[in-house]
């Protein structure tokens, strides 16, 4: 066979070191990698908040939890509180984990709409353990016994992005890759086949490859400047294409989740970290200006801010091809939607899985990147549904940004997923869904989509249901209260160094 010898990544932000760290852990010396970055163009590094599969890609780097943490200044996230989403004065929760527990014939939730059809106004959130956990403070490993309502629970981090560079940059030269510090000035294609051949450096360095990982961000440099790939502009439905950034000192609560609060023309995100608070605004350049939203930003701090505002431009959408010919996009380069549901980062994970799952040889299968590309496109698409869910199901009309939200055209493949839970709480999900039922489950309820009836089971079994509500709120309300606060927690199992 035909082995790839030499695989170059371009590009040292979260996505270029994610896949040095899981290419050097899983070829183990088999090819030679080398990842060049520029320190003058510098990286995005806000993506801070994550969801719980990034557990996964740190124990396949075998990193130890704590360790990573304290090098991260890394927090506990067991979901999102979304604030003025529905309607102006709304909250609901979206948790990691199931409502309840999820090995019933009937769901949970069914019980819940029955009740509710009979007057009672509990809302679902106090059927989830994360949520349990997350309004009263407190964190801890979820159980591993599963008949324990402490198992019914998932987790994620928020952590220092530019740290958890750094701590995998580490990693991956302990494992032999090569960091070349450079700009990159032009990519030659070969004549024949246009594939990319290699890369000179502004200083004159030639670097050449036979597989090359573009992860230089926003600009593409690789998938669009020198293969001309084409994207695929989502703005349309996801109006947001701006956000200011700024750090602030720690103040208010060290929350285990992430905040995002719904604005006239975006939102705003809170994610608590040990030495710091991230915050920004997310908003519609067609709806506000730049210096308004910074105004905004910082009016809305809880802590005095640390650095100045920082400004991001983006267009939500895909490249149209991930892979084409030798390269692979991965990271901001690959595509961006924006960070409402915290998926960039594991957009990467899966995006580094691939690629080892489908791994190339010389002579580039063709085949290999139409499936690469074919699973890529879906999971992209899936996820930007599930977005537009939470703009889209709103009743706020109040402004300019959201009246277009609630009224625009949506993709077919959620409008039949939104009809199907209106008639009757059926939550359908294609093969591969990212967010689980209990993810639709809550922004469905948290916006007020309410299906019309219930499943017709829920009055066939012979449960009292609102026996079992109430004693699952009684059991998860004490599991909650003998936990450590959050802030205990963080302190004794992985407080950073200040
Ligand atoms: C407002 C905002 C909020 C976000 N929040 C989250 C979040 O909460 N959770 C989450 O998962 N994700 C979030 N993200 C996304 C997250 O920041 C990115 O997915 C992640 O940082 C990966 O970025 P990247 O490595 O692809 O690109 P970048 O960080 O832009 O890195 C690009 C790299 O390419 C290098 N480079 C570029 N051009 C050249 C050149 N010519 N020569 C040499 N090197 C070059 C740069 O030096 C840099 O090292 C957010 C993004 C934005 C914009």
């Amino acid at each position: 066979m035909d082995h790839i010898r030499k695989i170059v990544i371009v590009g040292g932000g979260s996505a270029g070191w994610m896949t040095a760290a899981a290419l050097s852990n899983a070829l183990r010396g088999g090819a030679e990698l080398t990842l060049v970055e520029s320190e003058e163009i510098g990286v995005v590094g806000v993506g801070e908040a994550t969801i719980p599969p990034i557990k996964i890609f740190n124990q396949t780097l075998g990193l130890d939890e704590a360790e990573f943490m304290k090098a991260t200044q890394g927090s506990f996230k067991l979901g999102i509180e979304f604030v003025n989403w529905g309607a102006s004065g709304h909250r609901y929760f979206h948790p990691f984990g199931d409502f309840g527990a999820n090995f019933d014939a009937v769901q949970l939730y069914h019980y819940w709409l029955k009740e509710r059809a009979a007057g009672d106004q509990t809302p679902l959130d106090d059927y989830s353990m994360a949520w349990a956990m997350a309004k009263a403070g407190k964190f801890s490993h979820p159980a591993t016994d599963r008949r324990m309502v402490q198992s019914t629970f998932d987790y994620a981090y928020h952590f220092d992005a530019i740290l958890y560079g750094r701590f995998l940059r580490a990693y991956s030269e302990v494992r032999g890759v090569k960091r070349v510090e450079g700009k990159v000035a032009d990519v030659a294609l070969r004549g024949d086949d246009g594939f990319i051949d290699h890369l000179t450096l502004e200083s004159g360095e030639q670097i050449s490859g036979d597989l090359f990982v573009d992860c230089t961000g926003f600009r593409g440099l690789l998938i669009e400047g020198a293969l001309k790939t084409g994207y695929m502009d989502w703005t349309h439905w996801l109006p947001c294409d701006r956000a200011v950034a700024v750090p602030c000192k720690s103040a208010g609560e060290f929350t285990p989740y992430t905040r995002s609060t719904a604005l006239d023309a975006g939102w705003q995100w809170r994610i608590p970290l040990q030495h710091r608070t991230g915050n920004g605004y997310v908003y519609s350049s067609q709806y506000l200006s730049d210096d308004e939203a910074a105004s905004t930003l910082l009016a809305g701090l809880d802590g005095e801010p640390l650095a100045d505002v920082r400004p991001l431009r983006f267009t939500t959408g895909r490249r149209k091809k991930f892979w084409n010919k030798n390269c692979v996009a991965i990271g901001l380069a690959a595509g961006f939607m924006e960070p409402l549901e915290s998926t960039s980062l594991h957009l990467v994970q899966t995006g580094i899985t691939r690629l080892l799952a489908l791994f190339p040889t010389r002579d580039f299968d063709p085949m290999a990147e139409e499936e690469y590309n074919r699973i890529t496109a879906g999971e992209y698409e899936r996820t930007r549904d599930f977005l537009i869910l939470h703009y889209h199901a709103t009743k706020r009309q109040d402004t300019p940004l959201w009246a277009y939200c609630a009224n625009m055209e949506i993709p077919d493949s959620l409008t039949y997923k939104m009809e199907q839970f209106r008639r009757a709480g059926r939550i359908v999900a294609h093969e591969l869904e990212l967010f689980r039922n209990p993810s639709w489950l809550a922004v469905y309820i948290g916006q007020f989509i309410m299906p019309e009836r219930y499943d017709p089971m829920a009055d066939m079994r012979g449960v009292d249901g609102a026996k079992m509500l109430s004693g699952l709120r009684r059991v998860m309300s004490e599991a909650a209260g003998a936990m450590p606060s959050h802030k205990d927690f963080v302190k004794h199992y992985c407080p950073a160094a200040q």
